[in-house]
């Protein structure tokens, strides 16, 4: 058997082999820590039923502990350079099946049904790419994929604001986007020494499970998530400055919005780092039918 990929030595090896540099511009940053990655898939507690969805394989470290603790692994890979590599990599696994992609441009959806039809659990596990850690995500969660949840690593600033209670500084329009659709928990803190090359920011594992309900029904998705990004378009403004500055209208329709904050019980004076996912459920019921 060959030693595992991520080690300095071996992911070495392999680059050199290949005459791989790496392309900052698709946040490549290889785990070279075995350790770190027993640990992140042991937070995804896989059994040998569980499928396993991975964003961006890279060498491989990660998908071979997958290929290890899964029944398949199906990975989206944007750099065609890395495609040989893999097929080398992990060729003693017959249970990764690797596409070649964009996976914001992917349909998700479809490959989840073609090579995971039947599965009692599926997982998305990742090293992602920090550029676009975010969209990633988003996109996962708000196209209501028959996922368990997510496991992924990414800038701890990022992973802060995500998991992110109301009442502190990165409580903000990203914490309840996620939050809304999952419950959220950092895992791990991950030091910049078991990267190659390592990152200029510091990394955490985040744990998402995904809400059996919603943490709020809410009569129009799409306009709480309006409500809420409004709501912090700039921090230090009131809610109500922040509404009548954002909404359509808003300036004309002040009266409205005072209504709907009475209505859902929210002080006007308060600022949107204060509220929580329920209060800006009923917030945004209340203004939907004046402003949708
Ligand atoms: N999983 C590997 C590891 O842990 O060592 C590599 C992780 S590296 C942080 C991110 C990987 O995502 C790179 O392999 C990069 O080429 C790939 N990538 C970047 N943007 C992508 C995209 N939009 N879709 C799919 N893969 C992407």
């Amino acid at each position: 058997m060959n030693k595992d990929i991520a080690t300095p030595v071996r992911t070495k090896e392999i680059l050199k082999k290949y005459g791989f540099s790496f392309k900052k511009s698709l946040g490549q940053n290889f785990l070279i820590d075995t350790n770190i990655l027993k640990r992140i898939v042991d937070h995804a507690n896989l059994t040998e039923e569980s499928g396993a969805i991975e964003i961006g394989p890279g060498i491989g470290a990660l998908t071979e502990q997958l290929a290890k603790s899964s029944k398949k692994v199906a990975a989206f890979e944007i750099d065609q350079r890395l495609l040989p590599i893999l097929s080398d990599t992990l060729s003693p696994y017959d249970n990764v099946n690797i596409i070649h992609g964009d996976v914001l441009k992917a349909d998700v959806k479809r490959v989840v049904e073609e090579e995971f039809a039947g599965f009692p659990d599926l997982m998305v596990v990742a090293n992602l790419p920090y550029y676009v850690t975010t969209p990633i995500i988003l996109k996962l969660l708000s196209e209501n994929l028959p996922i368990r949840g997510i496991v992924c690593m990414l800038q701890k600033e990022v992973a802060d604001r995500i998991a992110a209670k109301p009442g502190t500084k990165e409580y903000g329009s990203l914490s309840i986007a996620i939050q809304y659709y999952t419950e959220a928990e950092t895992v791990m803190i991950v030091p910049k020494t078991v990267f190659m090359p390592q990152p200029n920011v510091d990394s955490a594992v985040i744990r998402l499970t995904k809400r059996v309900k919603p943490i709020v029904e809410v009569l129009d998705e799409d306009f709480f998530f309006v409500v809420t990004r409004a709501s912090f378009a700039q921090r230090r403004k009131t809610i109500l400055n922040n509404l009548t500055s954002q909404l359509q209208d808003g300036k004309t329709k002040k009266e409205l919005i005072l209504a709907a904050l009475e209505a859902s019980g929210v002080e006007p004076s308060r600022r949107g780092e204060t509220l929580s996912i329920e209060e800006f459920g009923r917030l945004s019921d209340a203004l939907l039918p004046n402003f949708k």
